[in-house]
């Protein structure tokens, strides 16, 4: 894990998702944030139970887990957190930020990357505000989705600190993914090759 005790200033940037599983484009937005806020690191943080998916995850929070692993270990700014995955009850993200500043002391920069579908659904993520008092909120593009349309539906106090994160706009999506392994479709180039290798061998998404 990410350290404190450095004598700069660390800049992390924080992906969190259900990554089931992860693909290629949560692996470019944390690229494209490494390099546009010059962050030191991106941790990725599986979510154990997320609250707006209840229900709906399909892959045990293991195998999730193990994909990240093999996703983000080529790439020596890349790290991942299993604290979500390790607390009980809701993945909330304020809990996980408020543990990154305990953890790494009140000077770290921390940036939380979203895309804009999860942006314009702030207000119904637990304490808002809060979140945004701890890190600055950096949200990427998704087809559907612009930036402008996903800030003009959240109060002006909150649009107005968002940033924006430039990255190539993919229409690749867990949701489409797993349909492809279920229907028997190719992922290869959509997920790393270890990825899709591992969801293969383990039959993961009803594969056959
Ligand atoms: P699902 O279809 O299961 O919801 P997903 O592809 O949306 O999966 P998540 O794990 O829900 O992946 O997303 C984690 C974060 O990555 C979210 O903030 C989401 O907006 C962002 N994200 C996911 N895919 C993309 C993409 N193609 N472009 C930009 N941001 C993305
Ligand atoms: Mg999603």
């Amino acid at each position: 894990m990410v350290k404190s005790g450095s004598s700069t200033t660390l800049r992390i940037g924080i992906m969190g998702g259900t990554f089931d599983p992860i693909h290629i484009g949560h692996l470019i937005l944390a690229e494209e944030a490494w390099q546009q806020f010059s962050l030191d690191v991106v941790l990725f943080v599986p979510a154990g139970d997320p609250p707006h998916k209840s229900g709906r995850v399909e892959a045990r929070g293991k195998d999730r887990l193990e994909m990240v692993k093999l996703a983000v270990n080529d790439n020596d700014h890349f790290e991942y957190s299993t604290m979500e995955l390790d607390r009980t009850g809701p993945s909330y993200t304020i809990d996980t930020l408020r543990e990154l500043r305990k953890l790494l002391g009140e000077s770290a920069q921390m940036y939380l990357l979203i895309g804009t579908d999860e942006a314009r659904n702030l207000m119904t993520w637990h304490d808002p505000y809060g979140i945004q008092e701890l890190a600055t909120i950096a949200v990427a593009d998704r087809p559907n989705y612009t930036f402008e349309s996903a800030a003009r539906r959240l109060p002006e106090n909150l649009a107005s600190g968002l940033v924006r994160l430039r990255t190539p706009r993919l229409d690749i999506s867990s949701t489409d993914i797993r349909r492809r392994v279920k229907a028997n479709l190719s992922i290869r180039y959509l997920v790393p090759r270890a990825v899709e290798t591992y969801i293969l061998d383990k039959c993961l998404y009803g594969n056959s």
